[in-house]
């Protein structure tokens, strides 16, 4: 009986309770602008007021020309949000972040949250939103918050994990690193056992300044598993060391050497960063064991690397073995005339520390000779285009007046 009375009523007197209706709507997103309109500058605040009259203005009209159905349909639709509304508003958000007004875009963006009647995707999309907007203003914490916030309504979100991803291997959390990793590989289907090898090599490296070495071991191992990385190596090498595993360590050296010969000095290194801290005598004096095993074994001198023959003149001169530092050079200059110009500074210097100035000058001026011949006299300061003739306009980038003459070497 109810029910029946309230649909007459309804359709007798729906002209006046959608007036009634759309005039409490009006004061309502009058409050609302009023609020936002203390931080939202004019032009903004104009081109939502716009979009938002236009709706209004739309169903007054369908109103008074009596058609009921389209005024109502207007009016739902206002109050729905409809979206060229909701698209102002994502545009706006974007806007002032990207402005780096973080603070008027993290208001848009709650402000589209709290809304009642939002669809859930849409109510997704702006959380994100905001998450990105705490996440570029430097909120960490309620960045991570709020992408896990977004994780726990769907968790497929292949962006906001990588972003979650990217924030804890910022701050060093490397169990969350690892497992937002994890749970990247399976949403993105994408082989990521490269990065969670690497982030399993700085967690054992905590492990390893914190001397608990059987913990950094557990880690070092699941980090093979995943990927051998240049990194794992370097550390398991440190680990026998300390450990006093002189004979592991060798071999482990000498595999390091032949797989990677590029990273031969950088090996040595990253070994004596070690040395920094207190009480490290015996790790010294093992890893001196290290370098002359290094400098005696083997004849690297065939296997050509100029990285290896490098770092093995380094370590002999930082022993102060100048002649045998330079004889090893020399002889394989001799076989390597084309051996980088690295190489030949190298022996520049070695060949003025045995005092012998004259074939010095001679080298030296060979050197310099290479060296204009290879560099040109000019460059683009825009794309880097090198020339020795004279350009206004940049044959490559077409920007006018780049020129720029090389001063360095
Ligand atoms: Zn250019």
């Amino acid at each position: 009986m109810d029910l029946v009375f309230f649909t007459t009523f309804l359709r007798d007197h729906l002209l006046a309770v959608i007036a009634v209706i759309i005039t409490l709507v009006f004061i309502y997103h009058y409050i609302i602008e009023k609020e936002h309109g203390v931080k939202l500058s004019k032009k903004y605040r104009d081109s939502i007021f716009e979009a938002q009259s236009k709706i209004f203005l739309n169903a007054t009209q369908y109103l008074i020309s009596g058609n009921k159905d389209l005024a109502i349909k207007e009016f739902l639709n206002a109050v729905d949000l409809n979206r060229e509304t909701l698209d102002t508003y994502f545009a706006l958000g974007g806007l002032f972040r990207s402005n780096g007004e973080i603070d008027k875009a993290i208001s848009i963006h709650r402000s589209l949250i709290a809304r009642e009647n939002i669809s859930e995707s849409s109510r997704l999309k702006a959380l994100k939103e905001l998450a990105i907007d705490f996440d570029k203003g430097g909120f960490i914490d309620k960045a991570i918050e709020t992408y896990k916030d977004v994780l726990k309504i769907n968790r497929d979100q292949y962006e906001v994990i990588q972003s979650l991803c990217r924030i804890y291997e910022d701050i060093g959390e490397w169990d969350l690193a690892y497992n937002y990793r994890i749970m990247l590989s399976k949403v993105g289907h994408e082989n990521q056992s490269e990065t969670i090898s690497h982030i399993l090599v700085e967690k054992a490296k905590l492990q390893f300044e914190s001397g608990d070495y059987k913990a950094c071991l557990e880690d070092l191992d699941d980090a093979f598993r995943f990927a051998p990385s240049v990194s794992a190596k370097i550390l398991k090498l440190k680990l026998f060391i300390v450990q006093n595993k002189m004979d592991d360590a060798k071999s482990l050296l000498i595999e390091l050497i032949k797989e990677h010969p590029m990273y031969a000095s950088f090996i040595f290194v990253s070994l004596e960063e070690y040395l920094n801290e207190e009480g490290k005598q015996d790790f010294y004096s093992r890893l001196q064991t290290l370098k002359s095993y290094f400098l005696e074994v083997g004849d690297w001198s065939k296997e050509s690397s100029p990285s290896i023959i490098l770092s093995q003149v380094r370590l002999l001169k930082a022993e102060d073995r100048i002649q045998e530092a330079f004889d090893l050079l020399s002889s394989w200059m001799q076989e390597n005339p084309n051996g980088g110009d690295v190489l030949k500074i190298e022996y520049i210097k070695l060949l003025i520390e045995v005092n012998k100035e004259t074939e010095a000058l001679s080298q030296t001026k060979t050197l310099l000779l290479s060296l204009n011949n290879t560099l040109t006299r000019h460059f683009c300061s825009q794309c880097g285009y090198d020339s020795d003739a004279i350009f206004w306009r940049c044959p490559q980038c077409h920007n006018w007046e780049t020129i720029q003459f090389r001063w360095k070497v």
